[in-house]
């Protein structure tokens, strides 16, 4: 199970620091009058709604119940999906109150606001990377889409330094371009939030990778004759499998064996894949082997003990006869065991029908031939 509690202290702790980045950045903008501190704070703001919809999604995800029994993991998505969508509504809030407000257009205050926007650089290249090193191992789309928030937001506060900078000297609307790029990173950090999460919700499956993997593993094994459905999906941080695979193996049992074998190596070798659904069938076999119990005279027998001749004719799937030999019975008029040994016989043969006039004395021979998966034909 992926580590459930550290994921929640990440998107708390983000939300924390997020919470305390949009004061203080709000409190400086407007102190100092800098119209692009001021929209690095409403970023901000919206980075808390966003990690805290995160936080709130991760602690709901974890919980398993009756009516959820695989837990809730596609709220995850959800909330990430909406938290994009905050996301972009605080950009256009943003272009709304500055680039479209003619006014504010140089700075006043650069030493403020240069040192201030130092001090918050240094936190959130701590803080992203201590979050990325942990994001490695927990795999969870809300701690990644976190992350990628703090490394855009590094970006931004570099945008803004350098507004803030060049508008002090003179350069005519530094700032508003500043504040411009700091908007399009916000949105484009929106758009990819909202499309994974999208795709997620919609079950698109995952990377063709991730496929080939599975495939490989399954067709390594012997017994399997054909993969017809494969198909992995990912809801919020973890993987789910299904699979209809046609089988070699006769018996149930060692086909229950083969794809329990195959679900371990599946879970082993493709890390978060926390559920498998394996459904399996017999592999279609393309030729159908027939054999004709024949009596002396040449005529369907109707007791195992009469049958002195085996006819066994092989035909394609549209029926035309591939090949056809008349065996002799090897163990006619043997005495004790000569009907099992011609099933033995027909077994070796891979014959998959007996066409027979039986009569009542035989059925219980005849009940092993069923149960042997040879069908007969009267
Ligand atoms: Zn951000």
């Amino acid at each position: 199970m992926v580590n459930q509690s550290e994921k929640e202290r990440w998107l708390l702790a983000s939300t924390f620091l997020n919470l305390i980045m949009a004061v203080g950045k709000l409190i400086v903008g407007v102190f100092t009058n800098t119209s692009v501190i001021v929209a690095d704070g409403i970023h901000s703001l919206s980075d808390v709604v966003g990690a805290l919809l995160i936080y709130a999604s991760i602690k709901l995800a974890g919980k398993k119940s009756k009516r959820f029994p695989f837990g809730m993991h596609k709220l995850e998505d959800f909330a990430a999906f909406a938290g994009g969508l905050t996301i972009i509504y605080a950009g256009y809030e943003i272009i709304k109150g500055v680039v479209l407000n003619h006014n504010q257009t140089r700075v006043n205050h650069i030493f403020i606001g240069t040192a201030f926007l130092f001090a918050v650089l240094i936190l959130q290249i701590t803080f992203a990377y201590f979050e990325m090193k942990s994001s490695k191992k927990l795999n969870s789309p809300g701690v990644n889409t976190d992350l990628l928030n703090w490394i855009s937001d590094v970006g931004t506060t570099v945008v803004a330094i350098l507004g803030i900078i060049l508008s002090y000297y003179g350069i005519p609307y530094a700032q508003k371009i500043a504040v411009i790029i700091i908007v399009l990173v916000i949105l484009k950090e929106a758009y990819n939030i909202i499309k994974d999460a999208f795709l997620t919700l919609l079950d698109a499956s995952v990377d063709t990778s991730i496929l080939k993997k599975a495939e490989i593993i399954i067709k390594s094994h012997p017994e399997i004759d054909n993969i017809e459905t494969l198909f992995i999906r990912k809801a919020g941080s973890i993987f789910i499998a299904d699979i209809v695979l046609q089988i070699r193996a006769k018996g149930m049992e060692t086909a229950h064996d083969i794809i329990e074998e195959i679900e371990r190596k599946l879970k082993e070798s493709i890390d978060h894949l926390e559920i498998v659904t394996i459904h399996y069938e017999p592999a279609k076999k393309k030729n159908l082997k027939i054999a004709r119990f024949l009596a002396q005279e040449g005529e369907i027998a109707q007791r195992l003990r009469d049958v002195a001749f085996v006819e066994v004719e092989e035909k394609d799937e549209k029926g035309n006869t591939l090949s056809l030999y008349k065996y002799e019975n090897p163990y006619f008029e043997q005495g004790r065991g000569h009907s099992i040994r011609l099933i033995a016989w027909l077994i070796k043969q891979n014959v998959d029908m007996i066409i027979f006039h039986p009569l009542e004395m035989d059925s219980e021979k005849l009940e092993l031939f069923e149960s042997l998966g040879i069908k007969i034909e009267k």
